[in-house]
């Protein structure tokens, strides 16, 4: 199951947490617009609301008043195409023998059915098909036996897949990284208390300060009375593997992901992007929301030097900038469409041209990705339609050949334009005047980040983990998980 979310956990000095949490994840709702939820604990018991929906929609006034305590964990759910189920909203909660646990999961695990099959054979009963649910269930084994260090580190060692986690045990709240790092997370602190949050923009909405990322392979512990964190490095790894996408598409441009902020990644980008492929035509526009940042620096670059590389001369104006395609807010992202028809739909709704932007002149068309080609498409089209000359799309980041297991729902193989055609196939398919993406070492360039600290398995086929009938780019295995039966007196 891939999931792409947002998670955050808070931790006050005797204010409620409901409040901060549900303001959180308003913040996230990009992360996730399918279900939203909080689980809170005040000390004696756990409080939790999840319901389908996005954030506001969930939560009505008397519900964040039922969730009681200065402790608590939130998470907004993407929705993945197929199974809308009730069962894997989050966050997931359970009371064991070992204390109540709520789990907020970002990411996917590999080998989630390996431990399902070994945990139900131990006789654990599983109530959704969810790898979070694989998690909790472990953590609440090994805290029957282990403190909650050691039992966090126990089920990070079995775990193998990415997660970025904020989990209450309790009413102490937690934040854990996969080794690789391959999700956000990173700790902000607030006048009265510390939060964990998939994006520093959640930290910025409690007017808090980000204090740094959490460590791949990290767990935090979050005081109970709001003062301070404690840091433990259960598992230390040579390289990371930072999901690229997260900068690309998938994080709001305002958030510090990493050390670097997204919407100067994807400036740079778009400057890159300029210098390896830069086409002079009358205008550039991005495709809005997600081409702008690239647009810009795209835009900029070309102001300094010409598509050769040559300073532009003071009479030279360059290439104007402009927003000739005009968004319509209350559509939602066209992913969520299930159809080829609905998706193609849905782009003609959400998108408009400005006409005089774009007659009778030569555009160059800005889009950070192109996924199935649906958007590039009929991109094209529209601005053909609406009087352009020539049409060039310029892509900010490398070719996706290859699908996401690692948690951003982007498609199968047998839907991926670039699965199997060359950028020449995919630009006679789009009808464009001319196609070129971005390079993957200028990805790595831009993120100031080494090749091999990147996961870069949709544009490369090689993943960072050792997942099924796929190639991986580095040393990596899956824990052996005994499913040997259970006895007696086991
Ligand atoms: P497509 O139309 O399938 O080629 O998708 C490309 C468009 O979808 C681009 O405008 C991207 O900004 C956007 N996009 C890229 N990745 C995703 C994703 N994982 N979920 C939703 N939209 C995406």
């Amino acid at each position: 199951m891939t999931e792409k979310c947002g998670v955050v956990g808070i931790s006050l000095d005797g204010r409620a947490a409901a409040r901060p949490l549900y303001y959180a994840l308003y913040a996230l709702q990009h992360r996730g617009q399918e279900s939203a939820g909080i689980v809170t604990h005040d000390g004696f018991q756990q409080h939790s609301h999840v319901e389908m929906g996005l954030v506001g929609d969930a939560f009505g006034l008397d519900d964040l008043e039922t969730l009681n305590g200065s402790a608590g964990i939130g998470h907004v759910r993407y929705p993945t195409a197929g199974s809308v189920d009730t069962s894997c909203a989050q966050p997931f909660s359970v009371s064991f023998k070992s204390g109540s646990l709520g789990l907020s999961h970002n990411g996917n695990l590999v080998n989630a059915d390996e431990i399902r099959d070994e945990l139900a054979g131990k006789g654990h009963a599983f109530t959704s098909d969810g790898d979070t649910e694989v998690i909790a269930h472990d953590l609440a084994r090994n805290l029957l036996e282990e403190d909650l260090i050691r039992a966090v580190k126990r089920t990070m060692q079995r775990i193998h897949g990415s997660y970025a986690l904020t989990i209450t045990h309790d009413d102490t709240v937690l934040g854990v990284r996969d080794p690789q790092g391959n999700r956000p997370l990173c700790i902000g602190k607030l006048e009265d208390g510390y939060v964990l949050a998939s994006e520093s923009a959640a930290i910025d909405t409690l007017d808090g300060e980000l204090v740094r990322d959490v460590r791949p392979g990290e767990l935090v512990v979050l005081h109970d009375d709001g003062q301070g964190f404690d840091s433990y490095q259960l598992i230390e790894t040579e390289s990371t593997a930072h999901c690229f996408f997260e900068h690309v598409y998938f994080a709001r441009p305002d958030s510090v992901i990493d050390g670097s902020l997204v919407y100067e990644v994807r400036r740079e980008l778009g400057r890159k992007l300029w210098e390896e492929s830069g086409v002079e035509t009358d205008v550039v526009m991005p495709v809005p929301d997600s081409g702008r940042a690239f647009a810009s620096g795209y835009a900029e670059a070309a102001g300094e030097t010409t598509a050769d590389g040559e300073p532009r001369d003071e009479d030279d104006e360059g290439v104007e900038f402009a927003e000739g395609l005009m968004k319509n807010r209350y559509v939602g992202r066209t992913f969520i469409m299930p159809t080829q028809d609905e998706r193609e739909r849905a782009v003609r709704l959400k998108l408009n041209p400005i006409r005089s932007t774009v007659e009778g002149k030569t555009v160059t068309l800005i889009d950070d990705s192109i996924v199935r080609g649906t958007t590039s498409t009929q991109l094209v089209q529209l601005l053909k339609d609406s009087g352009a000359e020539e049409v060039h799309m310029r892509i900010g980041a490398p070719p996706i050949v290859a699908p996401c297991y690692m948690g951003i729902d982007m498609a199968t193989r047998e839907e991926l334009i670039a699965a199997d055609k060359s950028v020449e196939e995919i630009r006679d398919e789009i009808a464009a005047d001319s196609l070129a993406y971005l390079s993957t070492d200028a990805v790595a360039d831009a993120l100031e980040s080494d090749r091999a600290d990147l996961c870069l398995g949709c544009v490369t086929g090689e993943y960072p983990y050792d997942i099924d009938g796929e190639e991986t780019d580095r040393e990596v295995s899956r824990p052996e998980i005994d499913q040997s039966p259970v006895h007696a007196d086991d």
